[in-house]
């Protein structure tokens, strides 16, 4: 169907009306309709039952591949959009103490593949990158566009906060987050791959979460989101690839703010940190290296990280953005600390990031509403890792934060299981395409 060129308002009464007409049944959308439904929503032209019925019909009905490519690219082309064709990426899907952002973007920049990097906010049990940077004194989130770009430059590593790149997916997600549609494939898809399209990096690594901390439960459900967003961003000109992660523990030790920072500190000096993170961290900065086709990329990450590149490139991108680098290794953490000991011996079976995401919530280290102030010196730091053997009355985590202490640390008991049995612990990296 075509639209009436003339008429803002019929020609995006027309296109809302035929496409739920169409998807309510089953049908495809076409690449106009698609484009003209998107466009008229964020310019508040159609209104927001008419989306909601649209998005309810799409989360039933589905979409193919092509509704939903085209879909991508008209809320990638919804805002400004900016263009980094020589730097690398990554996503997170979302994951309770992931730090991956802060250790492997470093050593990825370290080695030749600079990085330009817009990140958000946490909100609910999910930690945001701006938050925790935020937390070193200083630290500006809001550079100008043009100090961006000679950052970028300069250093080879910059990140600030997200603007108003792909504004149609911030309206298209509220709506979704207040009518039920948040979890439909062909539309998380378009929202993630929509925000990256408009950043504008030329190689893109997804490391798509799975188990109970994570959107995705199973490893199955996981491939399928991964693959879409690795064909979606290809056929929008990002070279692109994925993995699959655990998420069922927290990754690493530290869940909140400055704890996360000063964790990622460490492994950046070389200093011991859990396995999970040391290996999860060196992989994406490895895989990132190879995406942007730089020769053997493990050793190029060893070295970076053995000559103490990787740590002092961190050092000069915390200075650049106007953070105190001096407090680095010590940034303030809560002094309300209380410990939580191991109710009986056996052997960690599962510490589950869920409940360890609810507890640093509760201690302050999160947001419940979006503008809820947070404590960034607030959080819990896991002593104990899957597999390991416990003595009863063993302290298995430290909470540190002065708000709702005693439901933390119930949230925290709860989501360690112990097994009688030794455990195995499950691989950090699940898959990867
Ligand atoms: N993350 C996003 O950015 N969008 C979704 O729809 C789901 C997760």
């Amino acid at each position: 169907m075509a639209f009436d060129e003339g008429e803002p308002l019929v020609r995006f009464g027309d296109a809302i009306h035929d496409a739920i007409e169409t998807k309510k049944v089953g049908g495809a959308l076409s690449e106009e309709t698609i484009a003209t439904v998107v466009e008229g929503y964020t310019g508040c032209e159609i209104p927001d039952y008419q989306m909601a019925s649209l998005l309810m019909a799409i989360f039933i009905r589905g979409m193919s591949y092509g509704e939903t490519l085209a879909m991508t690219s008209a809320m990638a082309d919804s805002g400004e959009r900016y263009s980094f064709p020589e730097c690398v990426d990554k996503h997170s899907t979302g994951g309770v103490g992931d730090k991956i952002s802060l250790t492997s973007l470093p050593i990825a920049a370290a080695c030749g593949a600079p990085v330009a990097k817009l990140s958000g906010r946490g909100l609910g049990t999910t930690g945001g990158t701006i938050d925790k940077l935020e937390s070193i004194s200083g630290f500006s989130v809001a550079l100008s566009e043009e100090r961006f770009r000679r950052q970028v430059q300069e250093v080879g590593l910059a990140i600030v906060e997200a603007g108003d790149l792909a504004p149609a997916d911030k309206e298209i997600y509220a709506l979704r987050n207040a009518t039920g549609t948040v979890d439909s494939l062909p539309l998380i898809g378009a929202s993630i791959v929509s925000k990256k399209a408009a950043t504008g990096a030329g190689y893109l690594l997804y490391d798509v979460k799975r188990g109970s901390g994570a959107f995705m439960k199973t490893t199955d459900e996981a491939r399928e989101l991964a693959a879409m967003l690795v064909r979606l961003s290809e056929d929008l000109g990002i070279r692109a690839s994925a993995l699959i992660t655990d998420m069922d523990n927290p990754l690493g030790s530290a869940v909140g703010n400055a704890l996360e920072v000063r964790e990622s500190v460490r492994f950046l000096k070389r200093e011991a940190v859990p396995e999970d993170l040391s290996h999860e961290a060196r992989y994406v900065a490895t895989r990132l290296l190879d995406l942007k086709g730089i020769e053997d990329p493990s050793r190029v990450v060893e070295d970076a990280l053995a000559s103490g590149a990787a740590h002092e490139k961190f050092r000069e991108f915390v200075r650049a953005q106007g953070g105190d680098v001096e407090a680095l290794d010590e940034l303030p953490i809560s002094s309300e600390v209380r410990e939580v000991m191991a109710p009986r011996s056996g052997y960690v079976a599962r510490f589950g990031a869920q409940g360890i995401a609810r507890a640093a919530l509760a201690l302050g280290a999160g947001r419940q509403r979006k503008g809820d102030e947070i404590d960034p010196g607030a959080g819990v730091e896991v002593l104990t890792k899957v597999g390991d053997g416990l003595e009863e009355g063993q302290p298995v985590a430290r909470l540190y934060g002065g708000r709702n202490a005693e439901r933390a640390e119930a949230l925290v008991r709860e989501a360690l299981e112990i097994s009688g049995e030794p455990v195995e612990p499950a691989p950090a990296i699940l898959d990867s395409l």
